[in-house]
């Protein structure tokens, strides 16, 4: 964004679908991202990754996981390992604290942990209670009650599937960017003139580029196309715990 509109911070409790979609959104606005993540996403157990929108043949879901976290990262969001065991107020931000006594603080939390809301007890939160799996009650941009705290992905009760999540995720990152003081209108990149060329100004959050860039920009997207599906990915699903368990007996 160039606008010179102070930007603020947003910490992401858990590095999945939800939460890596939720900081690409937040990061390329702008937004000093933390995304705080311990353990994997449950995506890794996958055997083949067939309903994600652009993958005719489907995908390796952990190339899929990968280039997530390459995205997010690449959009400026910082992606550090922990587990967060409570989410808190001090002065007016919010901080997560980590079991390794790290405290990562944002003007925003986003909640993406998929389960296991216990860190969020100190807020007094809505919770909808399915069998073993609790989730955070939100309105359909993923506001809790708690004015600056959203919730996204599987942990707000949405549907098990990881274009549905990530959908959900990057929605919520725009919620935040929405919700605050930054002007704002599309995450969009159009080709020169799209704008311009009618004699508008190009709108907040959106980027005209032109022909050399745009080759520049395609030539290294299939570079790097080329080298993350070059060789099959080295890691093999996780399997459900109880499966493995049995298996080392
Ligand atoms: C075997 C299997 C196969 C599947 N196959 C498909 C499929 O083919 N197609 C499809 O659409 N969906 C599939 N899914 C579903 C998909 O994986 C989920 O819907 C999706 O991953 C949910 O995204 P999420 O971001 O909500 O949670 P996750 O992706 O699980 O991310 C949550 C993250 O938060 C981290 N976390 C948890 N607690 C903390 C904490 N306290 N502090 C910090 N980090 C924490 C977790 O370790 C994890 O990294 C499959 C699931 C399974 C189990």
């Amino acid at each position: 964004m160039s606008d010179s509109t102070p930007r603020p911070s947003v910490v992401v409790v858990g590095g999945g679908v939800a939460g890596l979609n939720a900081a690409l959104y937040t990061a390329r606005a702008g937004f000093e991202t933390t995304v705080v993540n311990a353990g994997e996403s449950i995506l890794r157990r996958n055997g083949h990754l067939e309903n994600v929108p652009g993958f005719p043949a489907g995908v390796n879901s952990r190339t899929f996981l990968d280039l997530l976290e390459e995205q997010a990262t690449e959009a400026g969001a910082d992606l550090v390992t922990g587990e967060v065991v409570s989410l808190r107020r001090s002065e007016g931000r919010f901080v997560a604290d980590t079991a390794g006594d790290e405290a990562y603080a944002g003007d925003y939390a986003i909640a993406a942990t998929k389960s296991n809301p216990g860190y969020l007890d100190g807020f007094d939160l809505d919770r909808d209670q399915h069998g073993s799996k609790t989730y955070v009650r939100a309105d359909d941009r993923g506001r809790t009650d708690v004015a600056g705290l959203y919730v996204a992905g599987r942990l707000a009760a949405e549907p098990h599937q990881a274009a549905i999540v990530a959908g959900h995720g990057a929605k919520v990152g725009l919620s935040v960017v929405e919700d605050s003081d930054v002007p704002y209108y599309h995450d969009w990149v159009a080709p020169e003139g799209y704008f311009t060329g009618r004699g508008r100004d190009v709108p907040p959050g959106v980027e005209e580029i032109d022909e050399g860039e745009r080759a520049e920009r395609e030539r290294d997207a299939m570079a790097r196309m080329r080298e993350a599906f070059d060789e099959r990915h080295p890691e093999e699903p996780t399997m459900h715990p109880s499966v493995a368990d049995d298996a080392d007996e």
